[in-house]
């Protein structure tokens, strides 16, 4: 299978001009044509050589997603099934906010964490995404918002997979996005989220970036987390609070803590109080996520007063905290369900 357009940063185009003795400024046209003017085959790229568009042609392909079926909410959120070239099948959201447009993006298919409020890792892991795959859902989504007149403004990596489980893909794809000469999109604006993979969180920490780090954290301590989170007895609860206060002594950037609320598991007043201690003192907010009901696990959803209660402890300790607005509720918004739906239709 050929390599997707969408899988080469600058540099990498750079370094393919450089490899057949092109100029170099052949790399910026081809990188223009993709993510400027957004072409979607190489015919379009006319102030390219005729010998070069076919040069990509054959290196290369475009395609790299296939719209399924998408869903659109009353609230305007937009969640897209895309098919890949292997049959498998992965979900895109486009968010509208007041402030812009915001895309969450999917970085494996399937994942192997085994969060057990979260419906993309009922099936484990299948692969990992190529940069490009990554890249091409912006790309497809950014295509839409075109007719709009509107440009996609920030970018959340949260939907299915574990990112820094497919580090160097994430992060190509994050130096792909952030071109100045391509998307440009604002780092501020791109929050990348992990369930804790301890020693991705050093090595991001050590990027020369501005992106955002949000850390699913979703417990106050060890033992309840290896109980939600199977990835805490790979990577131990204390061990993820001293990597997030290396990221903020590094980066001098605040960190969110990602803290999804499950009825009568870690909802209590009790819990939010242990959270604030081991919180205390550090650069950081807490996003509660009230859980949306995943029907192949029993949890069920936190009554609206608990959580206004938890967020008050937090508050009261001196923790900034915030309720995630719900989107798309009405359109199977958790991650992976619409997926789960689509494999449950396909395999009876
Ligand atoms: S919440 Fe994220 S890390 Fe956890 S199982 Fe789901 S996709 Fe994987």
């Amino acid at each position: 299978m050929k390599p997707l357009v969408y899988d080469l940063t600058l540099e990498g185009w750079e370094a393919w001009a450089a490899e057949r003795g092109l100029p170099r400024f052949r790399a910026a046209q081809i990188f223009d044509w993709l993510y400027v003017k957004r072409v979607t085959d190489f015919a379009a790229m006319t102030n390219l050589p005729k010998q070069l568009r076919a040069q990509l042609d054959e290196e290369f392909r475009f395609a790299a997603l296939e719209e399924i079926t998408h869903m659109k909410s009353q609230d305007g959120t937009m969640k897209f099934l895309f098919g890949l070239h292997d049959q498998h099948v992965i979900e895109t959201v486009i968010m509208r906010h007041q402030y812009g447009n915001s895309v969450c993006v999917t970085t494996q298919v399937g994942c192997r964490i085994g969060c057990t409020f979260c419906a993309s890792t009922l099936g484990g892991l299948k692969r990992n995404l190529t940069a490009g795959e990554i890249v091409a859902q912006v790309v497809k989504c950014q295509q839409m918002l075109d007719a709009e007149g509107e440009r996609v403004s920030s970018i959340v990596v949260m939907g299915s997979g574990e990112p820094f489980e497919n580090y160097e893909a994430t992060m190509d794809f994050l130096r792909i996005v952030i071109d100045e000469k391509g998307l440009n999109i604002g780092q501020r604006h791109i929050t990348v989220s992990t369930s804790g993979i301890v020693p991705n969180i050093y090595r991001f920490a050590d990027e020369d970036t501005q992106i955002n780090l949000a850390v699913s954290i979703h417990a106050p301590n060890d033992a309840l987390r290896s109980k939600l989170m199977p990835v805490n007895r790979r990577y131990p609860f204390d061990d993820l609070i001293e990597a997030c206060k290396y990221y903020i002594e590094k980066t001098g950037r605040r960190i969110t803590f990602e803290y999804a609320l499950i009825g009568g598991v870690n909802d209590q007043p009790e819990h939010a109080a242990e959270l604030a201690e081991v919180l205390q003192g550090m650069l950081c907010h807490v996003n509660l996520i009230p859980v949306n009901h995943v029907p192949e696990r029993k949890y069920v959803r936190t009554p609206r007063e608990d959580i206004f209660g938890f967020k008050k402890v937090l508050e009261h300790n001196g923790i900034n905290t915030t309720i995630r607005r719900e989107q798309g509720h009405d359109i199977a918004a958790a991650c992976g369900q619409l997926r789960a739906k689509h494999m449950q239709s396909i395999t009876g």
